[in-house]
């Protein structure tokens, strides 16, 4: 490969909510009197934990997104991150329903004006990003509607996807006609699928649920993985977090998904929950074994299949 052909490097998914570095959440946690949870403490130092204690502290981070400054500040955390381990980009999965109407503890305009303005200031260090709206898969597709609602009379431009995430609780063929909303609104549409749920959910989203684009499919068989490759699909990986919160699914399936094939790329999922960025997910794909021209085609996959990147603003 030719040293002029290297493509950006963009983190393929990280969360807003997951994205707060830890220094600033103990300060503001401190501030306000609270308590960070041992779940988050744990996870910071590395311990694996089972998906429920993941979730505690994970919305720890997400309660204290009740500003439009703090909403910045997890925006700028993501684009730090990405800056400072080379990156140029990233897609950035967001909870608006969750914080707005579950939480109630932020308006949507204020939210979506702390990400307008840290994705702003982002692009002003010359970082590429767009929105991926995150709807929970468990809260079913009843859910999913009412998260379009919501952000539909007035979607901003920088979301360009929609998503599930959470637990897979609910069969993919049941959110199909909200992908089908998502889609007709000008959304793409992503899922959370074959993470903590089976390895099927992952062929029952493409084949029913209609989805383009799979975040981890670690749990996929073989023919999935043909699946995968025969429709160009991207799937975005995520060692750290997967290492953290699926412990269970060793070795990684990605040199496997690579050699079939599957356009996969790498991201950080929650980096301010399992701290990493992209070089560590860098190395932690060379330490499954995978050669400079493996790494060359993940970084590759990242960009050509980025939707910060590919996507004209709606
Ligand atoms: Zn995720």
């Amino acid at each position: 490969m030719s040293h002029l052909a290297i493509p950006p490097l963009i983190d393929r998914h990280t969360h807003l909510e997951g994205a707060l570095d830890p220094v600033w959440v103990r300060a503001e946690a401190e501030r306000r009197g609270w308590t960070v949870p041992p779940s988050l403490i744990g996870l910071w130092g590395g311990n694996a934990t089972p998906f429920e204690g993941f979730i505690e502290a994970f919305l720890f981070g997400a309660a204290l997104l009740d500003s439009r400054s703090a909403v910045r500040e997890a925006a700028l955390a993501a684009a730090r991150r990405t800056l400072r381990a080379g990156g140029a980009g990233f897609d950035l999965w967001v909870s608006p329903h969750f914080l707005v109407v579950h939480r109630a503890q932020i308006t949507l305009e204020e939210f979506w004006l702390g990400v307008e303005e840290g994705l702003a200031e982002a692009s002003s260090w010359g970082l590429a990003s767009c929105v991926i709206l995150d709807a929970v898969n468990h809260f079913g597709p009843k859910h999913g509607h009412s998260v379009l609602n919501l952000v539909l009379p007035e979607l901003p431009p920088f979301v360009r996807g929609f998503s599930t995430g959470g637990l897979e609780g609910s069969p993919f063929r049941d959110w199909a006609p909200v992908f089908d909303r998502a889609r007709a609104a000008g959304l793409r549409i992503a899922a959370h699928a074959g993470e903590n749920g089976p390895g099927s959910n992952v062929h029952e989203a493409i084949l029913e649920g209609g989805v383009e684009r799979i975040v981890h499919g670690l749990r996929a068989d073989e023919a999935t993985f043909e699946l995968l490759a025969e429709r160009g699909i991207p799937v975005d990986v995520c060692p750290s977090s997967n290492g953290a919160l699926a412990s269970d699914v060793s070795p990684h399936p990605l040199p496997r998904m690579l050699a079939a094939g599957v356009r996969c790329a790498l991201g950080t999922d929650d980096p301010g929950v399992i701290p990493c960025d992209l070089t560590t997910e860098t190395a932690a794909a060379r330490a499954m074994g995978l050669d400079d021209d493996a790494l060359a085609t993940l970084r590759r996959h990242g960009a050509e299949d980025a939707w910060c990147l590919g996507i004209e603003p709606r």
